[in-house]
């Protein structure tokens, strides 16, 4: 899906086109039609999912629809529980709505009140704002509750967790009984629905997949070294920090298997599941890797996806994934209950594009550690990815390797700028 496809303005189009987002994330997708619609909205999404995006486009849109006579009058009220949210969610509403005649403002307690009664005057059409602030200016009569259309409360469990649920009650009482109400939870549990059952009138339901849950969770790193090294880094790390059970994700079912014989001849106990391989070997190489007797498992996604054991204490990307998402769901396997797991991620130059659509994806850059002997070599030039399942590379790459069409050569090119807002990695020497 592409964000033309969701029925919003050339303007609103044009600045999430200037972020460097063509797609919507899944609760974007879902959300933005509802709220377009004028429904009510119940979405189960956490930081990380692009929820800020999913409402902030839409009410917009829907503000700029329907312009204002006058003096601006606030219409759409954004309830965070922190000051740091709310000042990050006015930053959204500020960039989305760069190209609309549309004014918006954050207010937090901390600071001083003078100023945000003289902007409140100026009038505001967008109000980012924590509870109590909001609720010091409804007791002094500096706001206006009495136009508002659109009310979202923005992760609400927190708000509850954090005892707000009696300034929420206050301010509902504040405002007009006909709007419009988005609720954005990152759990579903027995108070959040009590909240949702009392405020929503016939809500839509959308749910995110729990997709950075994990990540954030997990321990990510990523080491850089060149394409030919990696197998090499791999045995060395496995070795070096003698992890125990380890899930190796390949691109390729060639790959796939070509590593499983690398670790092997390195003495390491590993096998290769991919679709090429009968479902007894499968089975087989499954039941060793979970009852100990394989150390390492080497799979391709679609392999991994029917392997039912969800908490692996070392999960390795020895290539990255073609689409971000995918990173997610592999490293969505580590973590045992409560107990972080450890991501790693072995990145070469040809896969500096990939990195950066997954630090986009997750909201921030991955910690990279450069392992000493593995300093990647500056000299050589980014290729492009071998997507050929079967082929064997000959001398370490095949001889005439198909670029993908979706990802566009970038031989002999330094790899492209980040896009404005994307987050830049560091790089760290261990
Ligand atoms: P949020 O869950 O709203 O905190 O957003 C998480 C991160 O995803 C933020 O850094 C956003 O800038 C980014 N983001 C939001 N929408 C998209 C998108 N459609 N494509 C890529 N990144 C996005």
């Amino acid at each position: 899906m592409h964000f033309s496809q969701l029925g919003l303005a050339p303007e609103i189009l044009s600045a999430v086109a200037a972020q460097g987002y063509t797609t919507p994330t899944p609760i974007q997708g879902q959300a933005i039609p509802v709220v377009l619609s004028g429904r009510d909205l119940m979405a189960c999404a956490q930081t990380g999912t692009g929820k800020t995006a999913g409402f902030t486009l839409p009410i917009l849109q829907l503000l700029a629809n329907k312009p204002r006579s006058g003096a601006p009058r606030l219409r759409a009220l954004i309830l965070t529980p922190t000051r740091e949210l709310a000042a990050q969610v006015e930053e959204s509403v500020r960039t989305y709505g760069a190209n609309l005649p549309l004014k918006s403002m954050v207010m937090f307690g901390g600071v001083g009140i003078n100023p945000q009664i003289a902007a409140l005057r100026r009038g505001v059409d967008i109000l980012v704002a924590t509870p109590g602030r909001l609720l010091d200016h409804a007791q002094q009569k500096t706001i206006d509750l009495s136009s508002v259309e659109i009310l979202v409360l923005d992760e609400a469990d927190r708000m509850l967790d954090m005892g707000f649920i009696h300034d929420i009650r206050r301010v509902l009482a504040l405002l007009p009984k006909k709007r419009q109400n988005l609720l954005f939870s990152a759990t579903f549990s027995d108070e959040i629905r009590a909240l949702a059952a009392g405020l929503l009138h016939e809500p839509h339901y959308v749910e995110a997949e729990r997709r950075n849950s994990a990540a954030e969770l997990v321990r990510q790193t990523v080491f850089p070294v060149d394409r030919e090294r990696k197998r090499d880094l791999l045995v060395e790390l496995i070795r070096t920090h003698q992890w125990p059970q380890v899930l190796v994700f390949t691109r390729t079912k060639w790959g796939a298997n070509a590593l499983a014989e690398k670790l092997q001849k390195a003495g390491i106990e590993a096998d290769a599941i991919h679709g090429n391989k009968s479902q007894n070997a499968r089975t087989r190489a499954l039941s060793g890797f979970k009852d100990g007797r394989l150390h390492v498992l080497v799979a391709t996604d679609i392999a991994a996806r029917g392997i039912d054991i969800d908490e692996l204490p070392h999960v390795v990307n020895f290539e990255l994934p073609n689409v971000a998402e995918d990173y997610v769901h592999r490293i969505g396997r580590t973590g045992r209950a409560g107990s972080p797991g450890e991501a790693v991620s072995l990145v070469c130059v040809d896969e500096h594009k990939l990195l950066r659509d997954i630090e986009r994806l997750l909201g921030r850059s991955i910690e990279k550690q450069v392992h000493p002997g593995y300093e990647p070599d500056p000299h050589i030039r980014p290729e492009p990815i071998q997507m050929r399942s079967n082929a064997p590379r000959s001398g370490g790459r095949a001889g005439s390797p198909k670029p993908r069409a979706a990802q566009p050569a970038a031989r002999g090119k330094p790899p492209s700028r980040p896009a404005a807002g994307a987050p830049r990695s560091g790089m760290r020497h261990r």
